[in-house]
């Protein structure tokens, strides 16, 4: 019965995100990564997604993009985008609720609000054009940045890009159960054995002008006649105005019935908002009873999570 209840959970994860989100499923994944052309606009300096250098696209320049960068909020009720952009030139721009409280917690000298706070803060994540093999659609991929990492070390090396119908399969190996670091390890396949796309009409969108990935104040910049670049303030913004904050991690657990208490060393699944994460329990909590920290990865990033024995499944 434990067992059905898992697959029920982890097929609800999977329904609750979206049929053109991808996931990978444990073991071994085949996909190929489509990049996308993308005419340079105002907008994009506004963005700080090119810088202004000599060499740097000029507006109205086609160029191919293969990833787009955005930052996440993992909440408890689901991802929510970051009111802030982080430009190319390191500085940050806009307002954003949910980091100005992360930062209260930052600070905090309890562990617990530390381990809040490495959960709550903002997540750098990377949005790809991906097609599965054997699949007919192509699907967006959203992940961490040791795998962005492995892509953008491994392209160095190679004489011609291996994106789209004519490019080169990779190999994700997904595995819930090794440590957090290893749960993604990337191959690139030849292209001898990668398979063959040339009948393949994909759909590859232009990932920069999707707004999911935009805070909606810089919402205008996605157009290609955007207004005027606007100052960017540095983080942290200190006078800020207190709306209604996000709801408590602990308020927003649901009651289920209770697993075993893990000891430490323990793999276990939990949930976290509606996805199912594995990880390694790390300790008791301090202070909370029949909570346990435990470190984790989400969406390609390692993180340590406040687990509460009845999110144990
Ligand atoms: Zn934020």
């Amino acid at each position: 019965m434990k067992q059905f209840a898992q697959w029920e959970r982890q097929a609800t994860a999977h329904k609750s995100r979206g049929g053109a989100w991808w996931k990978a499923k444990d073991g071994e994944n085949i996909i190929r990564i489509f990049g996308f052309q993308h005419t340079i606009t105002d907008g994009d300096f506004a963005l700080g997604r090119v810088g202004r250098g000599p060499d740097e696209p000029k507006t109205g320049d086609d160029t191919t993009q293969f990833f787009l960068a955005y930052r996440h909020h993992f909440l408890r009720g689901g991802p929510i985008t970051c009111g802030t952009i982080k430009k190319l030139d390191g500085r940050y721009a806009g307002n954003c609720e949910t980091c100005d409280e992360a930062r209260e917690l930052k600070d905090s000298p309890v562990d617990a609000d530390k381990a809040a706070y490495s959960r709550m803060k903002a997540k750098v994540r990377y949005a790809m054009t991906i097609l599965p093999a054997g699949e007919a659609e192509t699907k967006v991929w959203e992940c961490g940045q040791t795998i962005i990492d492995f892509l953008i070390e491994s392209l160095k090396m190679m004489k011609t890009m291996p994106f789209g119908a004519e490019g080169r399969d990779l190999c994700v190996r997904y595995n819930p159960k090794a440590p957090p670091v290893n749960m993604y390890t990337c191959m690139w396949m030849d292209r001898e054995d990668s398979d063959d796309l040339s009948s393949v009409d994909a759909k590859v969108p232009d990932l920069w002008l999707l707004p999911k990935y935009v805070p909606d104040a810089f919402s205008a910049y996605l157009q290609a006649a955007a207004p005027p670049e606007p100052a960017a303030t540095p983080q942290p913004a200190d006078e800020e105005e207190v709306a209604s904050p996000p709801p408590s991690p602990k308020k927003a657990r649901k009651r289920k019935k209770k697993a075993a208490s893990p000891g430490t060393g323990d793999v276990v699944n939990f949930t976290h908002g509606d996805v199912l994460v594995g990880g390694t329990v790390v300790s008791e909590h301090p202070s909370e009873p029949e909570c346990y920290l435990v470190q984790g990865e989400l969406e390609g990033e390692l993180l340590e999570f406040e687990v509460y024995l009845t999110d144990i499944v």
